[in-house]
């Protein structure tokens, strides 16, 4: 056999990824992982992907990925939740209640998908792995999502490995009790798309339709289409900014259906999800997005500026700092405010080349490849 051809099955090392289409970023850092799996690895590895909530979880947690968007537009609820069970004691005593009604879904979970190692991608599944692994444990290891705010429940100190995007999320992990030798501090993993630039970038552009004269805001909201996406391009729009703009709402239909009845007095070119998030980043000029740590990671590889205008509260607190700080973006959470940071970077070509070269310089392009070097470590594949 040459070593390119694929391993018999039985020689390949099962991984399991644990994680939901809460959002779009536990998703993209999954695949983020596999793909580098399978590209530094090629057969040695069979990879699977678990939504726990909606495959396993009881009513209603089943319902999570459709609950998560409208939850999280009501910024008072959903601060007040987060902060309330963050703590080592809270989250203690919410998996203690909780738990009872999760056990037989979660040992269900471990039994129907044998794996040599178990990956979470997801804050709320890992003291219910680990409670319902205790009998017979295997591996597992976390890959936190969030970049700075992370809350206690990401964190359960049985974990073999815990993998945090900065120093700050480390400081956290280990405030909640997860020992310093299994934490490793490396990046959120991104696809590789985003470090390529494009070939023919000018090309790409004429392709969409951007044309080549104005820059190009890119105007992100998550995987969702969350947060005051209308006001914002509303906003850019009244204020005929010399830009072109590109929006992305996600799987937001509602919000593509009302922008697409916009007078619109500024080019602008409209669109539902897309996998094409890679060649729309390193085409465009300019982000404005609300604070998603995936979109803020790819957005840093891809050397764009951000303009922050929302958040989810708690959750993403911290993320609005980082980029502010690292000075690669601009916090401004009115629609005004982000009129004013675009005008000011468009009308200043210098201070635009400072914000992107400071988002390239935090980018964490290799992050995914190193992780996959853990796992392939952790399950003894050289
Ligand atoms: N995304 C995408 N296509 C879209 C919109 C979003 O692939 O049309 C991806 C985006 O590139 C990022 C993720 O969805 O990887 C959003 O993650 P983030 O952490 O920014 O926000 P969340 O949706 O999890 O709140």
């Amino acid at each position: 056999m040459s070593p390119t051809d694929p391993q018999p099955d039985a020689a390949r090392k099962r991984i399991l990824f644990l994680f939901s289409d809460t959002g779009g970023g536990h998703r993209s850092a999954t695949e983020a992982m596999i793909e580098a799996l399978e590209d530094g690895y090629p057969g040695r590895f069979e990879t699977h992907m678990v939504d726990f909530f909606r495959e396993y979880y009881p009513r209603p947690l089943k319902y999570a990925p459709e609950i998560y968007p409208p939850m999280s537009r009501v910024p008072s609820a959903w601060a007040f939740s987060w902060r309330v069970s963050d703590g080592k004691g809270r989250t203690r005593a919410v998996n203690n209640l909780a738990y009872p009604y999760l056990r037989k879904a979660a040992q269900r979970l471990v039994r129907e998908n044998p794996a040599d190692l178990i990956v979470s991608v997801h804050p709320l599944v890992n003291t219910t792995l680990a409670r319902a692994m205790r009998k017979a444990p295997r591996p597992f290891i976390t890959v936190v999502t969030d970049l700075v705010s992370t809350h206690a429940f990401w964190f359960d100190r049985r974990a073999d490995l815990v993998v945090v995007p900065t120093d700050q999320a480390r400081e956290k992990a280990v405030e909640y009790g997860v020992a310093e030798g299994n934490l490793r501090v490396i990046g959120l993993p991104v696809a590789a798309g985003f470090s390529h630039p494009l070939p023919d970038r000018a090309g790409w552009r004429a392709e969409q339709g951007w044309g080549n004269d104005r820059p190009v805001v890119l105007l992100l909201s998550g995987g969702d289409g969350m947060g005051p996406v209308r006001r914002v391009a509303k906003a850019i729009n009244e204020a005929r900014l010399p830009v072109s703009l590109a929006v992305i709402c996600g799987r937001n239909a509602e919000l593509l259906a009302d922008l697409q009845e916009v007078d619109w007095r500024i080019p602008v070119h409209l669109y539902g999800f897309t996998s094409r998030m890679p060649e729309f980043m390193a085409a465009a000029d300019i982000a404005v997005t609300k604070a998603g740590p995936g979109t803020i990671s790819e957005a840093f590889i891809a050397g764009l500026p951000i303009v922050l205008y929302a958040r989810l509260a708690g959750q993403e607190d911290g993320n609005v700092s980082y980029v502010v700080e690292q000075g690669a973006g601009v916090w401004a959470p009115r629609p005004r405010e982000v009129v004013d940071a675009l005008r000011s970077w468009v009308e200043d070509p210098d201070r635009l080349a400072a914000a992107a070269a400071a988002s390239r310089h935090a980018a964490r392009p290799d992050a995914a490849r190193q992780i996959a070097g853990l796992i392939a470590d952790q399950v003894g594949v050289a």
